[in-house]
């Protein structure tokens, strides 16, 4: 009886380590940015199965958000200049971000040196076949803080 019970104990706990790690590794990323205004991250897949994708902003630096403010900001490629220049006028009080640009698929907050933000988004806002730009909307920034996202 306690061998047959660890057998299906067994089982169990392999299919789990089939099912499981796919969801966890690739429905979440850390991205990484610092004082020299980088990403450490220029491309990211979202895999089609996941439900939600969940991004993680550490800013890896120790300048204040005031002077290396970095975000993370999801737009299609099409809209991000439009995004990026409204979003500059809106300042920093809102952190360089439109209020309720329907444009803004997702969005952290603005971090400074030492800070991190996680959100999560439904994929279900993405479509397989579109060019996504994510981007920091700090004036200046996205001129080369920027990296692209696809569905597939
Ligand atoms: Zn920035």
């Amino acid at each position: 009886m306690i061998r047959s019970l660890s057998l299906i104990g067994a089982v169990v706990a392999g299919a789990l380590a089939f099912a499981l790690p796919a969801q966890a590794d690739d429905c979440a990323i850390t991205v990484g940015s610092n004082d020299a205004m980088q990403f450490d991250t220029k491309e990211i897949t979202v895999p089609a199965s996941c439900k939600s994708f969940t991004v993680t902003l550490n800013h890896n630096g120790k300048l204040p958000k005031a002077s290396m403010g970095h975000n993370w900001v999801l737009t299609t490629t099409a809209d991000m200049q439009t995004v990026a220049n409204e979003g500059m006028a809106a300042g920093a009080a809102a952190d360089y971000l439109k209020a309720d640009d329907p444009r803004i698929i997702a969005h952290t907050k603005m971090l400074g040196g030492g800070e991190s933000d996680t959100i999560s988004f439904d994929v279900s806002k993405l479509s397989a076949g579109t060019d996504y730009t994510f981007f920091c909307s700090f004036p200046g920034h996205w001129a080369i803080m920027k990296g692209t996202l696809s569905v597939k």
